[in-house]
């Protein structure tokens, strides 16, 4: 028997980085900006607003790839404790093993007789994938990958963090919250877009969602820094 071989290209394989980007990203235009904006409600000039959103960007990188690594780090343990756990049940119980995964497929929808032929069979190829995969729920696309996800989140908060940097840097003195306001709103929109893109998502409703959450934000410190104005003291 011969099958013709057809491969789809699913959005879920590109949960992992997607997320660690996104959420890099979003972090890096919003805690720089509101650090800015805060600032500059304050009074601060604009040699001081560069130095501060420099110093936001080195931060907020190390502590957000810090922050990824440590996260999906301990992912990544629970899923090799839990393996190693089946592994060694496996050693133990085979029998058992057989039924649970047995079972399994019945509750999936299968006829006994089948379900067992079926775990029988994968219990031959690969007994611990099978009920990684069956059981755990642990797949290679979502086998966490730590350095992947601290070095994207990291490198999409730098990204992030130059667009009010670059804000400053194009805008005269007397303008530069206004322009590091509008770039930011402009940098959260096509972020929301292409992240709705890449999930496959509408694009209208990814846009808003993270501009709208971004702009309360970037209000809340704006509003917070406005109690420490300085420029007439
Ligand atoms: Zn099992």
């Amino acid at each position: 028997m011969s099958y013709s071989h057809h491969i789809e290209n699913h959005y879920i394989h590109r949960a992992g980085w997607l997320r660690a980007s996104v959420l890099g990203a979003n972090d890096g235009i919003i805690s720089v900006t509101s650090l800015v904006m805060g600032m500059a409600a304050s009074g601060a000039n604009t040699h001081t607003l560069l130095i501060a959103c420099i110093a936001g960007l080195i931060s907020g990188a190390t502590s957000m790839a810090a922050g990824e690594y440590v996260s999906v780090q301990s992912q990544k343990d629970i899923e090799h404790a839990d393996l190693k756990f089946e592994a060694r049940e496996l050693e133990k119980n085979p029998h058992l093993e057989l039924d649970e995964l047995t079972m399994i497929y019945i509750h999936r929808g299968l006829t006994p007789e089948l379900a067992r032929e079926v775990a029988i069979q994968l219990t031959e190829k690969d007994a611990l994938q099978a009920h990684a995969r069956d059981e755990i729920g642990i797949v290679d696309h979502t086998a966490a990958r730590p350095i992947q996800a601290a070095l994207s989140s990291a490198l999409a908060f730098s990204l992030g963090a130059l667009c009010p940097m670059l804000a400053i840097l194009c805008s005269s003195p007397a303008h530069t919250e206004r322009v590091v306001l509008v770039a930011s709103v402009v940098s959260l929109v096509i972020l929301g877009a292409l992240s709705s893109y890449f999930a496959g998502t509408s694009l209208w409703k990814g846009s808003l969602r993270i501009t709208i959450w971004g702009i309360l934000a970037m209000a809340f410190s704006s509003w917070i820094g406005s109690f420490f104005n300085v420029a007439g003291v």
